[in-house]
């Protein structure tokens, strides 16, 4: 039996059914642990050995990209070698594919881009006198509230309405409004609708699209262009849709538009699991599927492998108390899960006298499990609603030393750490914000004895000054109660913000967050022990990266507003999970936990109006009518709230813990979650006041208990080419870059060569097969201009005068690339920026090269663009990263590639081609077997040298060689 064969022979029956499902519609409802990404997959498979489909037929959309990543990589290895599915892609990758191909063709300007909601925000904030309110008079007063306002122009977007659309609905609301209510209600609308056009208005003026619009232009363009339309319906044969149930309606429409009136669409979910409505998703998607398609099959999965059957029945008697409103209901099928674990798994349900209690019972009970010898303390995990719980457990498995990972989606700014970056950048964007300097002594670089910052406190109520007033009166005349130790520390943090001040005038956000976090934090992080500190200012850092490549001239005082208008939001601050495979116990939200399992699940803080939460709303929501679902619907939120337990229920397969708290300090005692007597059929075990003692006691007891510790570092298990060669100049290093991820200050260098890769790219793409005709306007001059301007960008460079030296060179540059390539003749383009993945031993190498030409022959060549010094000629050393593209071209095309060319931007003759040598490969596949071995070894010895002198960590280490 070959791989196909096998794969075939392992799927259950409704599994089977739903990958051999011929043409046509089709619902797969597919319950928790039954298997789905493994159904897509083998469906692609199928297609592709069965029917010989071209794999780049079938479009398969995903939620986030991180499903998608995973979700091809599995696809491209269970492909036959040679074939590779370049259309697994999220919503808004698809939105951004039409998009870069078509925008023209609705009228969008060439050089839009996508920019994120940041970026956005400042814009808003800059033009915030376009806006004419008065209903909302405190959004026209204060930028504080566009992020409400922000929030809602995203739900229109999600629901596909067009501001011509919402002035429409205004307009009629006006003619039909009677009484004062109605009248004021109306005001408000029509208030609404004005403001959503002066959006759009605004971001189009700045040839920029939010989110949204990859999905609503995408939309108009393939209703206004059907030449456009019929080519791409062309293109995909077949369309998959994962998550189905988390589909927002613009989303919908654009998969209905694409699978036209052949409708070869497979959507995968379950209604059970929708929960982000939060987020714009509409369960009426997946309810209303069949009657969208009457036509479509339906295939239920209900073959469990995850969980024992107590708590897959506990967990269904538990959603049903959504019923009716459930797919099982109206489609009338059946979705009880039948376990195929042998166990049949254990419910325990525990009510703690207070909070602390709780959360020292379970972390006793997971040492228990641990110990037990049967269990990893990654196989365990705790779930809470919100992030705030978190806390009380990180104390107690540090008290414990379990190791543990924090995950979740939201939360950064809250992150003792990052609080105090924040708060050290609010006080250089207003040296009088007391509060802001307070935090600032209590950072380990400046803190101040409590008696000092009275002191300080006293000067400035004394003479009625800020606290930075006071703190420089300090410093140039000290007060007799002044410690000396406390003169120290207001003499450095003055230094600080006079050093800091400077580099905030002249220079990007980023590269100001980067001194501060080298000048201020690092001194105090233990490389070994603080990595997820090293982390947390990671995204602070990442997320001013990202704004200034939106918005370039973007300053202190933006990204400060901006934290500080989403915190006004709700908005915690998100960051992305990174789930690894290191052995620790998880400490997860309920959302950030779908799609993972344990083998022990604790939910923690059950109680109420924390689990269900309060149903806090959109503050600017849709008006009733406007959109698909009505908002506000307390019942709707409630149903929500169930799924979501339902999903934290559903993440166990052995153990499933219950535990909830009587007193967590406030005046009255909490009830249990009214969730947990709806599973029904469960006991829950009170635990007396008595004996625990007081939650003061127990606190005041574990005072001197050990300092926390930190769970082990993960090591990767993929790496790509420059990880392994950073490792290979210094194992610290790599350290530094690629498991602390520390953040570092954008080289102008650097930014100008992942610019011209990102021109030619967008350039080049005409070239690529599409079966269009190509026009000679595609390849000339003004065009390479026009993509030039777009990608453009004065940001990172020290002065105005290398900004501009590198703005004139990048188009010197592009000119001869011109000449270069008429004198070469007219490349066959098989791809550009083509990413890979191959397997080396048990780890994972990956990476992408520039471009892929197919030569006359039928075999491939590939080059690689370079803004750096040139060679003269290939010496294996130079040339190991073209020779690491060819094993992973060749294992992705399954063809030989005879040439590899280095284009050097710098060169006198920048067309360097040679051909591979094979014993120089294998040699090259060794090398970096024994480098990963090494790094598995958890060696990352310093290796001072000469390119310490370039290192962008030298500040942080003291092992640079001058
Ligand atoms: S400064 Fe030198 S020794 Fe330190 S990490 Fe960088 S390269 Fe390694």
């Amino acid at each position: 039996m070959d791989n196909f064969a096998e794969e075939m022979a392992r799927l259950n029956d409704s599994q089977r059914e739903a990958v051999e499902h011929n043409t046509g519609p089709l619902l797969i409802v597919a319950g928790a642990g039954t298997g789905k990404t493994r159904v897509l997959v083998n469906r692609l498979l199928y297609l592709v050995k069965e029917r010989q489909v071209d794999p780049n037929q079938v479009l398969i959309l995903t939620f986030g990209e991180k499903a998608a990543n995973e979700l091809s990589e599995r696809a491209d290895q269970a492909l036959p070698l040679g074939q590779s599915s370049d259309w697994i892609r999220t919503f808004h990758g698809l939105g951004r594919a039409l998009l870069n191909r078509h925008g023209a063709d609705i009228g969008l300007s060439p050089h839009a881009k996508q920019v994120e909601d940041t970026a956005i925000w400042i814009l808003l904030k800059r033009n915030i006198e376009l806006f004419n309110f008065k209903y909302y008079k405190q959004l026209g007063q204060s930028h504080k509230h566009l992020a409400d306002l922000q929030k809602h122009f995203s739900r229109l977007k999600d629901e596909n309405i067009s501001a011509e659309d919402y002035k429409k609905f205004a307009s009629a609301q006006v003619e039909s409004a009677k009484g004062l209510d109605e009248e004021i209600e109306v005001e408000r609308v029509v208030e609404l609708a004005e403001a959503y056009q002066v959006y759009n208005k605004i971001l189009l003026d700045n040839s920029c699209l939010d989110y949204g619009d990859l999905l609503c232009y995408s939309i108009k363009l393939l209703k206004e262009r059907p030449n456009i339309l019929a080519a791409w319906r062309k293109q995909f044969k077949y369309i998959m849709v994962d998550e189905f149930q988390d589909t927002n309606r613009a989303q919908y429409e654009l998969v209905k538009l694409l699978a036209g009136e052949e409708a070869n669409l497979a959507v995968v979910g379950d209604d059970d699991q929708a929960i982000y409505k939060f987020r714009g998703a509409s369960l009426s998607n997946i309810m209303q599927f069949k009657a969208d398609y009457p036509q479509a099959k339906t295939v239920v999965m209900i073959d469990n492998y995850r969980s024992g059957q107590n708590i897959l029945d506990a967990a269904y008697r538990f959603i049903s108390h959504n019923n009716p409103d459930r797919l099982e209901i109206k489609e009338n099928i059946d979705k009880r899960l039948v376990a195929h674990l042998p166990e049949a798994g254990t419910i325990t349900a525990w009510d703690f006298p207070d909070s602390l209690a709780e959360a020292s019972a379970v972390a006793t009970e997971i040492v228990a499990l641990h110990k037990s010898g049967e269990m990893d303390w990654k196989d365990m995990a705790v779930l809470f609603r919100s992030h705030a719980a978190a806390d009380r457990f990180v104390k107690e498995f540090s008290r414990l030393n379990i190791p543990y990972q924090y995950l979740a989606h939201g939360g950064l700014y809250y992150r003792p750490i990052v609080l105090q970056l924040i708060n050290y950048l609010r006080l250089l964007d207003n040296y009088h914000e007391s509060m802001a300097l307070y935090k600032s002594l209590s950072s380990p670089s400046f803190i101040m004895e409590h008696l000092d910052v009275l002191e300080l406190s006293r000067v400035a109520r004394e003479h009625q000054w800020s606290l930075f007033e006071a703190l420089k009166h300090v410093v140039h005349e000290p007060t007799s109660k002044i410690s000396a130790g406390g003169l120290v520390s207001a003499g450095n943090l003055l230094a600080m913000i006079e050093k800091h001040t400077v580099i905030a005038k002249e220079k990007a956000i980023s590269v100001l967050i980067a001194n501060i976090v080298n000048d201020i934090f690092y001194p105090h992080l233990d490389r070994d022990r603080d990595w997820p500190q090293f982390r947390l200012l990671g995204q602070i850092y990442a997320k001013a990266v990202t704004l200034e490549e939106s918005i370039a001239d973007a300053r202190l005082k933006d990204f400060v507003e901006l934290i500080d208008s989403e915190l006004e939001a709700g908005d915690s601050g998100r960051m992305p999970v990174i789930i690894d495979d290191a052995d620790t116990v998880k400490l997860v939200t309920v959302h950030s936990a779908k799609g993972l399992e344990y083998k022990y699940v604790f939910m923690a803080d059950l109680v109420d109006r924390r689990f269900p939460s309060n149903d806090r709303g959109d503050k600017i929501p849709l008006p009733e009518g406007l959109g698909t679902e009505s908002v506000g619907n307390s019942e709707h939120h409630l149903q929500e709230e169930r799924r979501l337990f339902y999903v934290g229920m559903t993440r166990a397969a052995k153990g499933l813990y219950l535990t909830s708290y009587r007193d967590s300090g406030g005046k009255l005692a909490k009830k249990p979650s009214k969730f947990i007597p709806e599973i029904g059929g469960i006991v829950t075990t009170s635990f007396d006041f008595d004996t625990t003692g007081t939650p003061l006691d127990r606190a005041i007891e574990r005072l001197d208990e050990p300092a926390l510790i930190t769970p082990p570092i993960p090591l990767p298990t993929k790496f790509s080419y420059s990880a392994l060669e950073t490792y290979n100049h210094c194992p610290l290093q790599f350290k530094f870059r690629h498991l602390l991820k520390l953040p570092i200050e954008k080289k102008g260098l650097t930014g100008f060569g992942d610019m011209m890769h990102k021109i030619l790219e967008e350039f080049l793409t005409p070239l690529l097969p599409s079966g269009e005709e190509l026009s000679e306007e595609a390849l000339s001059e003004e065009r390479f201009l026009r993509v030039y301007e777009k990608y453009w960008t004065s940001a990172g460079y020290e002065t105005k005068q290398e900004a501009q030296e590198h703005y004139q060179l990048g188009k010197k540059y592009g000119r001869r690339f011109l000449e270069v390539m008429k004198a070469k003749g007219r490349p066959k383009l098989l791809g550009l920026e083509v990413g890979f993945e191959f397997a080396l031993g048990e780890w994972t190498i990956y990476s992408k090269v520039d471009r892929v030409d197919e030569l006359p022959d039928g075999t491939l060549r590939l080059i690689d663009y370079k803004t750096g010094e040139p060679m003269e000629k290939p010496i294996y050393d130079k040339i190991k990263q073209l020779l690491l593209y060819k094993i992973g071209v060749e294992k992705k095309y399954g063809r030989p590639v005879s040439s590899l060319v280095y284009y050097q931007f710098k060169a006198e003759d920048e067309w360097l081609e040679f051909a591979p040598n094979p014993k120089e490969v294998i040699k090259l596949e060794e090398e970096m077997l024994a480098t990963i071995k090494e790094i598995q070894k958890g060696n990352f010895a310093h290796k001072p040298g000469f390119l310490c002198r370039y290192c962008d960590f030298r500040n942080a280490c003291e092992f640079a060689q001058n």
